[in-house]
Order: C-alpha cells, then structure tokens, then sequence
C-alpha cells in the first residue's frame, strides 16, 4: 500500500511499548522488550508476503503446501539502534538476509551522513524491509532509502518501534512508495530532534551508553 502508515495496535505490542518508554526500565529490560516487540511488528510487515504452494508428502499424505514466494527477504539495519531489531526479527524469519547502513546525524543541520554501507551483493527481486526504531526528523530514514533504491529491490518497507509525524511526512514525501509500520505515531518532535513523548535516546538505552 503506498504512501501508508500502519500503526500495530496489537494490545501485546501496545504493552511492551509502554514498559520501553518508562524511564525507570532498565537496560537489560528494553533490550529484551525491543528483540520481543521486533517479532511482533514483523509478523505485521511480512503479512502480505506472497505465497506459493510446494508439493510435500506429510506421514500421511501427499499435499501443495503454502511457502514464501521469491527470495530471500532482506533486513537492513541503520546502525546502531537499528541493531535491536535483528535479533527478533531473525528468530522468526530466520534465512533473511542482513545489510548495515551507517548514518550519523549532523548536530547542526540534523542531516543524515552515512559512514557505512554493506548489503547484500544483489538486491534486484528481493523484498527489503529497512529497520531504525526511530522515525524522528526522517532525515535517516530517506537517506537510507535513497542509497537502497540504488539497488533496485523488488520493495522497500520502513519497520519502527516509534514515529513522529514530521519524520512520516518527510519520509512520505521524498519516497510516497514506501509504507511504514510502527506501534505509535507520538505527539511531536522537540527542539532537539527527540520525539515527545517518545522513550529518550533508543541506542542508549539498547546498549546502555549513557
Ligand atoms: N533517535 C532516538 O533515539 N530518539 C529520539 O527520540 C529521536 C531520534
């Protein structure tokens, strides 16, 4: 569905959310909610996956059971939060493939500036699904989809955990055919990019940097 964003309103999803925005959970606590939640929001983003049918013989009979179509899926990481969502996310689709990309944020412009970029040698007629818990000015979020479009994927999907509504704009206008699944849409972001009331620096608390 292009252009959209899909809000996992999933009570299991909702809950865990909560637990990772209070302050007092540790970081212990918000590793495991992020790789528990991650498996959640991709059994949203992979719904539509189109299936196929295999011949297999079960003990008892012969029968054309459904299987992914295509190949294999790839995720793609933006460092370093980005990172917390592996983990989840392969236990379930456990043959995806994995890419990095590096993006640092400039402190003055709020711009994206990539340090790192390694993908799958070939992503022509593969599904990319990209993975950054936040969707905060968005300016990450395009740069990433700017350097995967290079590519040519067969599709590109946006997973977050959290969004503001300027990031889904920004990310909608510069790439209308990219859908985003996140489990909220917050208030706002604030004079330093953060998103309100969001859940603070999510690679801080990930790998307990601060
Ligand atoms: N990145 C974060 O980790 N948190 C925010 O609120 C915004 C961007």
């Amino acid at each position: 569905m292009p252009g959209a964003t899909h809000i996992v309103s999933h009570p299991l999803v909702q809950h865990k959310l909560t637990l990772m925005r209070r302050e007092s959970t540790s970081v212990n606590q918000f590793r495991q909610l992020l790789e528990e939640i991650s498996m959640l929001l991709a059994y949203e983003v992979t719904r539509d996956f189109p299936l196929s049918t295999e011949r297999i013989k079960t003990p008892v009979a012969e029968m054309d059971a459904p299987v992914i179509e295509g190949k294999k899926l790839v995720i793609i990481s933006i460092l370093r939060a980005g990172d917390g969502f592996l983990g989840g996310m392969l236990k379930i689709i456990p043959s995806a493939r994995v890419g990095h990309i590096g993006l640092y944020r400039d402190p003055k412009t709020l711009m994206a500036v990539e340090y790192y970029y390694k993908v799958p040698a070939d992503l022509t007629d593969r599904d990319v699904i990209i993975v950054d818990p936040m969707l905060a000015t968005g300016n990450s979020a395009v740069a990433a989809v700017d350097r995967v479009k290079e590519s040519k994927p067969k599709s590109i999907k946006l997973m977050c955990l959290l969004a503001a509504p300027e990031g889904v704009a920004t990310l909608h206008e510069s790439h209308p055919d990219v859908p985003v699944w996140t489990a909220s849409v917050d208030e706002k972001l604030n004079e330093k990019g953060y998103i309100v009331p969001g859940l603070g620096d999510a690679g801080d608390r990930l790998f307990g940097t601060k």
